[in-house]
């Protein structure tokens, strides 16, 4: 999804942004910089396994608001985004990993400068090139992918590419390799036809 107009603005009065230490320029950037949910899904794996999080669910909402770009309910682990953009995501995440009670005090100051860093890092990291007929090793199972009937029995076992596209998605026999790339390395949208199961 594109913005239009790109937005100068990263806040709204008290939304703790002023704290952080990252530049507003790389503020307004990310904030014009549209999301997939296939990135939000990686760096939700990434960020809540790294904090010993519990899974956060973000949803992507069409509905139009003029009054908040996002909302975080930390207790129910769950996000609504309505600006579709990556700074929305963080600032939302910044709020599912912070103690309760933190609001937009330093502490989530902090988390969010440091998840604006993880953001840089994760998406410098190398796409892992992988082909249809690849064989590739299952090394870890996204928490989104507990709905596979026999996801214990996966880890470890060698698997065949068998389709690269996300219109696969809801497949039964498919796992989605978006998030936590089960075959050690990063891609996306990518999904491996199990053998055997
Ligand atoms: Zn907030």
């Amino acid at each position: 999804m594109k913005h239009k107009p790109a937005l100068p603005l990263v806040n709204t009065p008290g939304s703790g942004n002023s704290g952080c230490r990252t530049p507003k320029s790389v503020m307004v950037r990310l904030n014009n910089q549209p999301i997939t949910q296939g990135e939000i899904d990686h760096f939700v794996y990434v960020a809540c396994k790294k904090h010993g999080a519990s899974p956060v669910w973000v949803t992507l909402s069409n509905r139009k608001t003029r009054r908040r770009w996002g909302t975080a309910w930390p207790t129910q682990r769950r996000v609504t985004m309505y600006r579709h953009s990556v700074w929305v995501f963080l600032h939302e995440m910044a709020h599912m990993l912070v103690p309760k009670g933190t609001g937009h005090g330093p502490a989530f100051a902090r988390r969010l400068d440091e998840l604006i860093d993880m953001w840089a890092s994760l998406n410098k990291e190398e796409i892992m090139e992988v082909k249809v007929g690849d064989k590739v090793k299952i090394r870890e199972i996204h928490p989104r992918d507990a709905w596979y009937p026999n996801r214990d029995r996966l880890e470890g076992l060698t698997l065949t590419l068998d389709y690269v596209g996300r219109e696969y998605q809801d497949t039964p026999g498919f796992i989605d390799c978006g998030g936590s790339s089960p075959i050690g390395g990063y891609y996306r949208f990518a999904f491996v036809r199990v053998e055997g199961i």
